[in-house]
């Protein structure tokens, strides 16, 4: 298998959706390739963070009219020399 092949594997590897005939090489193939390493790195990180989000964990969302209001001041604020 090539990188190609490992990627198109590593959500269902990922998972844990992949047979040992699947899932062995997979796994080797990530000790082995530093890019797809990171590729399933990412991937891990990207899904552990929806998971969090989807339960209401997540990071706080700053408040859009603090925001605004941020925006306002600045705009209004005279420029400096
Ligand atoms: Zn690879």
């Amino acid at each position: 298998m090539d990188c190609a092949d490992i990627i198109q594997l590593l959500s269902d590897y990922h998972d844990g959706a992949l047979d040992e005939m699947l899932a062995g090489p997979v796994r080797t193939h990530l000790v082995l390739c530093l890019e797809c390493g990171v590729i399933f790195n990412d991937l891990t990180l990207i899904v552990t963070q929806a998971v969090v989000l989807r339960e209401g964990q997540g990071i706080a969302l700053p408040d859009e009219n603090v925001i605004w209001q941020r925006i306002g001041i600045i705009r209004r604020a005279p420029s400096r020399p």
